[in-house]
């Protein structure tokens, strides 16, 4: 009778071995992949947020949203974002104009951005409500809300009566819908670049040409400990979706400002 052959012990470490680096060069794989995920799920939602706000100018004669009542009525708040009292579906009455074309979907939270705001919790770590983000994406001031008032006088006259769709000079290079930053970036890539010396969402982005206030969010495509080095989805007027760069090396500094001025060219600094 044959004597029933068993594994020795070095066969067993070889064989762990193996698995493990295996599994050393499958991990990151698989992370990417789930990172893709993310980011596809993210361009689905302001897709939507896309057809929404058509729907929203269609019904309201050509006029867009109002930067600061789409989501909530009663306003934007600096950390209402990741206030799970405050979530939306649960308290629709709280609801702003765009609220009845977005509430049957299940689109207000990019799910990148969730693990990033649960991970970085930065500027939110003391302000006493817990962290469970309820939705992330922002409607650029520029198009109708109060931006107006933080350009200069001589840019002033180009967008402070705009409020219309019609009314925005480039439909197709201005964001609509966009994704806001959580934390301050004041040296973007090491670059000392100022993209922002704030870091909210308040579901109103309101950038400047020198960085001292909102900026796109930053957190698709960043290195684990680099968020600022990421990019950004958005939406634009014309309803078509990109990822875009919070900063460009050949524009002025805050490309979030030039993406979202409706003005036309040439492009204001200040
Ligand atoms: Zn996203
Ligand atoms: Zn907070």
């Amino acid at each position: 009778m044959a004597r029933r052959r068993a594994f020795t012990l070095i066969e067993l470490l070889v064989v762990i071995a193996i698995i493990a680096v295996l599994m050393a060069i499958l991990m990151p794989a698989l992370q990417k992949a789930r990172k893709q995920a993310r980011e596809i799920i993210c361009r689905n939602h302001l897709r939507q947020y896309g057809v929404a706000a058509r729907l929203y100018i269609d019904d309201s004669d050509g006029v867009m949203p109002y930067s600061f009542t789409w989501l909530y009525k009663d306003g934007g708040r600096g950390c209402r974002w990741h206030d799970a009292t405050k979530n939306l579906q649960a308290n629709p009455s709280l609801g702003g104009t765009l609220w009845p074309y977005l509430k049957a979907a299940d689109i207000h939270l990019c799910p990148d951005f969730d693990v990033m705001a649960r991970t970085i919790l930065g500027d939110h770590a003391n302000c006493g409500i817990p962290m469970e983000p309820q939705h992330g994406y922002v409607m650029n001031s520029y198009l109708h809300g109060d931006a107006w008032n933080y350009v200069p006088d001589p840019h002033k006259l180009a967008i402070r009566d705009t409020k219309r769709e019609s009314q925005v000079k480039n439909p197709s290079g201005v964001v609509f819908f966009s994704e806001e930053n959580t934390w301050s970036i004041p040296n973007f890539n090491g670059t000392g670049v100022r993209l922002s010396s704030v870091g909210i969402n308040d579901n109103n982005l309101r950038p400047v040409p020198n960085g001292t206030t909102d900026c796109f969010g930053t957190h698709h495509r960043a290195p684990v400990s680099k968020p600022d080095m990421g990019l950004s989805n958005a939406v634009f007027v014309d309803s078509h979706v990109e990822m875009v760069s919070a900063s460009n090396p050949l524009g002025p500094p805050g490309n979030t400002f030039i993406l979202c001025w409706p003005g036309g060219a040439p492009i204001p600094t200040w």
